[in-house]
């Protein structure tokens, strides 16, 4: 008996596979992926609210190919939280050549090795894996060091991805974010209230803006990871309240990164953090910590950024990991955008993230990550009459 052959693509109404049969007014605007088995699926199986949706996507498409140049909102129906949106469509899909050394999930979207991982047990790297990591470590510095130096009002987030995505390529590294369970872009820019994993997309940054930029390189068999929350433009500098969230973040990851050498247990991180926090008037998000970062992208172990959590463990020379506090101006609770990735603050106050790559060292840290002299960004002085504390 033969197999029928069939498109790879699952009908948006139900869990049959789809026909060819495209919805017929997307199929005129462009819009891809839509896809059903049959009419009657469409109209029974899809609940009146998305049928609805699906009706705005239409609309928002229409609007966008008459007098906004072609970029469209995929999600009208959506209540975003705050004044940012997602502006697609995203650029295509962007390759790495087979001679650059990828990941195990580059093709698939699957991190294999990764979910494999006892996840109680953290890896202790000899020398030569730490000098590796050196390695990675110094080149990711210089790739976000060259997005970083792109961020100015005007330029769009995919900007940033095709300047990211570039200087991977040259430094002979394959980007780590990309297709990492399916995340489609090189890196993660995230706006404003965007707590992390932003799209890059087709939206324009704005003077007044604040921007993070989460870079993460994987380079002969190692992956690095940092970021850092920029300012855009001198109108986001002139915010107070911009001022005291991104350098409250900045501080808080110095001071944790200061208590880091062996003997330190992983729990004491989040209770330096959020009381330097709590005491600047910003709060925790806890959703998202730190982590194990080597061969694997995310390895254990996990680190809370919040006091009072129950993470097992204390640091031990040779063990490599991230710390990446965000903190938010209001209340540290997020929604995922329709997208699965983006998630923005629930009040669409503004949040800030900073991170390092770490080696725990015989007598302390070294951070593999560190800024040097000429890097973008870098702290600021609260601007005159500005209060640090609430
Ligand atoms: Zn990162
Ligand atoms: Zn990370």
């Amino acid at each position: 008996m033969a197999e029928t052959v069939r498109p790879s693509i699952g009908c948006k109404g139900c869990a049959n596979s789809a026909t060819t049969l495209q919805c017929p007014t997307c199929l005129k605007l462009s819009i891809k992926d839509s896809y059903f088995c049959s009419q009657d699926c469409f109209k029974q199986n899809w609940p009146h609210q998305l049928q609805n949706d699906h009706k705005a996507i239409h609309k928002s498409a229409q609007e966008a190919t008459e007098s906004t140049g072609g970029v469209y909102n995929p999600f009208p129906a959506f209540p975003y939280t705050g004044s940012v949106r997602p502006v697609y469509p995203l650029s295509a899909r962007r390759t790495v050549p087979k001679s650059i050394r990828q990941p195990d999930y580059a093709d698939t979207g699957v991190p294999t090795s990764e979910r494999m991982l006892n996840r109680a047990k953290v890896d202790i790297l000899d020398s030569a894996a730490q000098q590796a990591m050196r390695k990675v470590c110094k080149l990711s510095r210089e790739v976000l060091d060259i997005v970083a130096a792109e961020v100015r009002p005007g330029v769009t987030t995919d900007y940033l991805d095709e300047v990211c995505h570039k200087a991977c390529l040259e430094r002979n590294s394959y980007p780590s974010p990309l297709n990492y369970r399916n995340f489609p872009k090189s890196l993660c820019t995230s706006p404003n209230e965007i707590v992390c994993h932003g799209i890059p997309d087709q939206r324009v940054l704005l003077d007044g803006d604040i921007l993070n930029l989460d870079i993460s390189i994987y380079h002969e068999g190692y992956h690095a990871d940092l970021n850092e929350t920029y300012y855009v433009g001198n109108k986001a500098k002139a915010d107070p309240d911009n001022v005291r969230l991104i350098e409250t973040t900045r501080e808080c990851l110095d001071a944790a990164i200061k208590i880091v050498k062996p003997g330190t247990p992983i729990r004491e991180f989040g209770e330096v953090i959020e009381k330097m926090a709590n005491e600047r008037g910003c709060s925790v998000v806890s959703t998202w910590g730190g982590h194990g970062i080597n061969t694997n992208f995310h390895p254990p172990p996990w680190i809370p950024h919040y006091a009072k959590n129950k993470a097992v463990g204390v640091c031990k020379a040779g063990m490599a990991f991230t710390i990446e506090p965000i903190l938010a101006l209001g209340k540290p609770r997020e929604l995922y955008w329709p997208d699965k990735w983006t998630n923005a603050t629930v009040d669409g106050k503004r949040t800030a993230q900073f991170e390092h790559t770490l080696l725990v060292t015989n007598d302390g840290v070294e951070v593999l990550t560190a800024r040097n002299d000429n890097s973008p960004g870098g702290p600021i002085p609260m601007p005159t009459g500005a209060t640090a504390t609430r």
